[in-house]
């Protein structure tokens, strides 16, 4: 689980961040402040951090400075306001990997993080590749990269560990309480229709329609498996 740190001293917009950041299945942790930020980052391993400018104590700048002073790897992404082009400049001179202009669309956030891990884990080559094949599709564990034919799959972490699932047990009917024990844990009290809407994402983001591998088995739930001849 790739662990995300929101230093943001607007408590509405952090605490939406991390609740948002939490459903799509990352571990988020908020601060308020620059020095609470730069201590929390000191403390505790971090994938990723959402770095807002205007910050109370100290400056989001100094706290990127300080930051890379340790760490040159790890993605930061920048939250500015619209009359910080300065700053945002300065940021990206610092080191920041990405910035995204208050107010945003969360999809785009999102897009962004994945896209900031996905080029921090394709950088380190330390990384032992875990992956798994069925017919046009790859999906490697460890890069979290899926391609269908020569396409790279963009998915949310829950939608790739749908996948991967189904990727790990190929050809093997799955109910959908099964899958929700599986992907979204036990203690997930949700009703089953979740499962069915992460399908459907599925299905469109792996353009599934045109030759289709994640079957309905009515009344039962789904597989993985060659796409039916026409008979
Ligand atoms: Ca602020």
């Amino acid at each position: 689980m790739n662990r995300i740190l929101i230093i943001e001293d607007e408590e509405q917009i952090a605490r939406v961040l991390q609740l948002e950041l939490g459903f799509e299945g990352y571990d988020a942790k908020m601060v308020h402040t620059g020095t609470a930020g730069l201590l929390a980052f000191h403390d505790e391993q971090w994938d990723l951090v959402l770095l807002d400018l205007m910050l109370p104590e100290m400056h989001g700048l100094e706290v990127l400075k300080r930051i890379r002073k340790h760490d040159e790897a790890v993605p930061v992404i920048l939250l500015t306001a619209k009359n910080e082009i300065q700053d945002k400049v300065a940021g990206l001179d610092l080191g920041a990997n990405d910035y995204m202009t208050k107010p945003f669309e969360f999809e785009e956030l999102l897009a962004r993080i994945r896209a900031a891990l996905r080029i921090r884990q394709r950088a380190n080559p330390s990384i032992v590749t875990n992956e798994y094949r069925f017919l046009d599709v790859a999906v490697n564990e460890d890069t979290r990269e899926v391609m269908r034919g020569k396409t790279t799959i963009d998915l949310t972490p829950r939608e790739f560990e749908l996948l991967l699932h189904f990727m790990k047990h190929p050809k093997l009917v799955q109910s959908r309480e099964q899958l929700l024990d599986a992907v979204w844990g036990f203690d997930y009290y949700g009703d089953t229709n979740v499962v069915d809407v992460y399908i459907r994402y599925l299905r469109q983001k792996l353009n599934d329609k045109q030759s289709p591998i994640l079957h309905t088995v009515r009344g039962v739930g789904y597989v993985l498996k060659e796409p039916a001849n026409e008979a």
